[in-house]
């Protein structure tokens, strides 16, 4: 290969290094072309990627064949959703958004304008969004899709360790004795941290795997241990094993006593979830459930891994903390092998957390509720005192109620399918066909969500703009650019920027680069638990880094002690104002949408290898496609035979808001009672099989992120 770029993988959230060539050999011909013709970019493993080490999955090998393909190439205008779009100029479209901002903020106020944004940007695109939305125009209404994807996560690290930030690092999946996975199907989702995982697992008899998940994964294959438990009754799970290491004496008091709050409330809950009472909610045998308890108790160092299966549900924040809890109980955090590890969905929702993309967050792991953290981003902004609001901003699923009720008069999308994965469907698309004014922003044309769009901003793929992703484990990459954008796409971060100037904030956003937008973000960082103070896209040109990474770490000369294999909390002081972490006393609550007897199925939806989210990249490259070429219903026999469903039968899904039509797969892999779809298919790749036109809106109180992993349904053959 020659003229490499560096860069990034642009899907999950691993972050695996990759190095990326021309198509053309030197003074040849282009090597491979994709289906409408284009020359295909080479794409490999970077070995010299701390994370990744060389490796990539099936996506990362394949994604330079989604470059091309149905770009949208320039800004399209239509007044009215029943008209077609027409080509514009990018100097229409900006004052065209410029004017409808101006005259919203003198009508109605700031806040009936909200932006949702993506995990797939960059951390410079998220920083200058935040100036413009939280800064400049005064409002919070700015959210990401990690709202969907990782918002119980940073509520549940908060909530326990007063900060967010996981704190682990990948190294640690090769240090454990005892890996914890609970609803993630990391082998699918997350293929190459799973990897590390497995191949350590397999080196080393004594390591243990255990593996929580309604379904029969390719995760819970590898594992000594599956715990199939219904969906919701996580909690239960982790507060009767905690039962189990307090009755057996597995707990460290010196940790607990030095480091933590809260544990004699913690434990004065623990009587209620007796084993046999436990091992009955949840659907799983009291044996099971005592061998998971041995497994941790008598391990050395402990790793919980999870993903979506946590996340996603109305008590995800608890759930969160409720696994923390066991961590703590047994001094199981800030040491090699051992503390609770989110698996990021998104390639850069974790840039997105430290840039402040939720709408309760400002840029450093500050938040909108603190006077001190708004003035200190204030006077970074050079904005007036007051300028940040103090209300959290809209959530997403705000965002769309806002829709319903007119109280949002102007909603700009971008880097994300929301007319595929959002909750609710049917509700979501009626709203979006009320917007008076929806800009989308993407690299792709069509999407599901164009058809709801009056203002069409081409934006630049990952390749052909230069910026930061922070992966899982908190290792910052340069993803550099390797081409121009094609056709008349620019990088999100200018696109804003470009706007902001057209309002008057001229000096705000008088970025000549993407470098300069990330020294001003570093700045920000500076003392705060993400402190990347130290990084610039100039040393992150020789190679990744980890934060924290301070000015003073900037000038060790051992830069690679930077690279990887950092963990939190090693001197066991938390960012809680008294330094000791919390345990959280939690009593389960369940499903928001319990089945009953009409709709007496849980349906839990996922993801599968190969594909990824709406499939804007995925289902346009022929290999990923083939791989699972349509979507299907996994049911149990023993359901499938009461309702006289045979395997490859057409069934009907149908809840309390849609219904969807797809084949049965009738398979083991399911526990009877629950039933799953994959969330992939939106009205672009099937007929009447979006998962989403099933799902409830009914949220985690803290976290505000959907249940979109369990509803109740009933399930008709067709
Ligand atoms: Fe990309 Fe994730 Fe696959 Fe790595 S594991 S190559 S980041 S999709």
């Amino acid at each position: 290969m020659t003229e490499c770029t560096k860069t990034l993988c642009p899907y999950c959230g691993v972050g695996c290094g990759l190095e990326v060539s021309p198509p053309a050999r030197p003074g040849g011909k282009a090597t491979h072309r994709d289906s409408q013709g284009n020359p295909i970019w080479q794409v490999r493993g970077d070995r010299t990627h701390p994370s990744s080490q060389g490796m990539v999955c099936v996506k990362g090998a394949t994604v330079s064949e989604s470059l091309d393909k149905d770009r949208l190439k320039y800004p399209m205008w239509r007044d009215s959703l029943n008209q077609p779009f027409r080509r514009i100029s990018w100097d229409d479209a900006l004052n065209r958004i410029v004017d409808r901002i101006q005259t919203i903020r003198r009508h109605r106020g700031p806040d009936a304008i909200c932006m949702y944004g993506s995990g797939q940007f960059q951390t410079e695109d998220y920083y200058v969004a935040q100036k413009l939305m939280k800064g400049c125009l005064g409002t919070n209404n700015f959210d990401a899709n990690s709202r969907l994807c990782m918002s119980s996560a940073v509520a549940g690290y908060l909530q326990s360790f007063g900060s967010d930030g996981p704190p682990c690092c990948y190294d640690d999946l090769e240090l454990t004795d005892c890996a914890v996975l609970v609803g993630t199907n990391a082998a699918e989702c997350h293929p190459i941290a799973f990897n590390r995982l497995r191949k350590h697992h397999k080196r080393n008899p004594h390591v243990k795997m255990i593996v929580v998940d309604p379904r029969r994964t390719a995760t819970a294959e590898a594992a000594d241990l599956h715990l199939a438990i219904r969906p919701g009754t996580d909690i239960d799970l982790f507060n009767g094993i905690a039962h189990l290491l307090l009755r057996w004496g597995y707990f460290d008091t010196a940790f607990i006593d030095e480091c933590t709050n809260g544990f004699s409330k913690y434990t004065s809950l623990l009587p209620h979830y007796s084993p046999d009472r436990v091992a009955q909610h949840c659907g799983i045998g009291v044996g099971d459930l005592e061998t998971a308890a041995r497994y941790w108790g008598e391990a050395k160092r402990v790793l919980s891994l999870w993903s979506m299966g946590m996340n996603q549900s109305s008590e995800g924040t608890a759930k969160v903390s409720t696994l923390i809890n066991l961590h703590l109980m047994t001094g199981m955090v800030g040491k090699p092998g051992a503390g609770p590890f989110s698996l990021t969905g998104q390639p850069n929702a974790m840039g997105g957390r430290e840039a402040g993309g939720l709408s309760h967050l400002l840029p450093g792991y500050r938040s909108v509720k603190n006077p001190q953290h708004r003035a200190e981003v204030e006077q970074a902004w050079g904005v007036p005192r007051g300028q940040i609001s103090p209300q959290p901003g809209r959530d997403v699923w705000r965002m769309i109620t806002g829709l319903e009720q007119g109280e949002v008069e102007l909603l700009w999308i971008a880097a994300t399918n929301p007319a595929v994965s959002m909750p609710d469907l049917q509700r979501t698309k009626a709203a979006l066909r009320q917007s008076p004014f929806t800009v989308y922003q993407d690299a792709y044309y069509p999407t599901e969500t164009t058809e709801y769009a009056h203002l069409l901003l081409p934006a630049a793929q990952w390749g052909e703009k230069t910026g930061t992703m922070t992966n899982s484990e908190r290792v910052v990459t340069l993803c550099s650019k390797f081409r121009d954008p094609l056709w008349d796409a620019r990088a999100d971060w200018a696109i804003f920027a470009e706007v902001g100037r057209r309002l008057g904030f001229v000096e705000q956003f008088n970025f000549a680069s993407s470098a300069e937008v990330h020294a001003e973000f570093v700045r920000l960082t500076r003392d705060r638990p993400c402190d990347m103070s130290g990084m610039s896209h100039d040393r992150l040109r020789h190679g990744p880094m980890q934060w924290p990474y301070t000015q003073a770490d900037a000038e060790n000369p051992d830069a690679k002690a930077y690279t990887t294999g950092k963990r939190l909390y090693t001197d066991w002081r938390f960012h809680t104002p008294d330094g000791r972490a919390h345990f959280v006393a939690y009593p389960s609550k369940g499903l928001a949408e319990p089945p009953d007897p009409n709709y007496p199925f849980v349906l839990t939806i996922g993801r599968l290898y190969g594909h990824w989210h709406t499939q804007t990249r995925t289902g346009r490259i022929e290999k990923t496609a083939k791989m699972y070429p349509n979507p299907f219903l996994e049911i149990h026999p023993r359901d499938a035979e009461k309702l006289g469903i045979a395997d490859g039968d057409w069934a009907e899904v149908r809840s309390r808001r849609g219904s969807i039509r797809v084949p049965a797969s009738v398979t083991k892999n399911i526990a009877p009672g629950t039933v799953f779809v994959p969330m992939h298919w939106g009205a672009l790749w099937a007929d009447n099989a979006e998962a989403n036109a099933l799902t409830h809106p009914e949220a985690c109180p803290s976290s505000l992120q959907p249940e979109l992993k369990a509803c109740a349904v009933q399930i008709l053959k067709v």
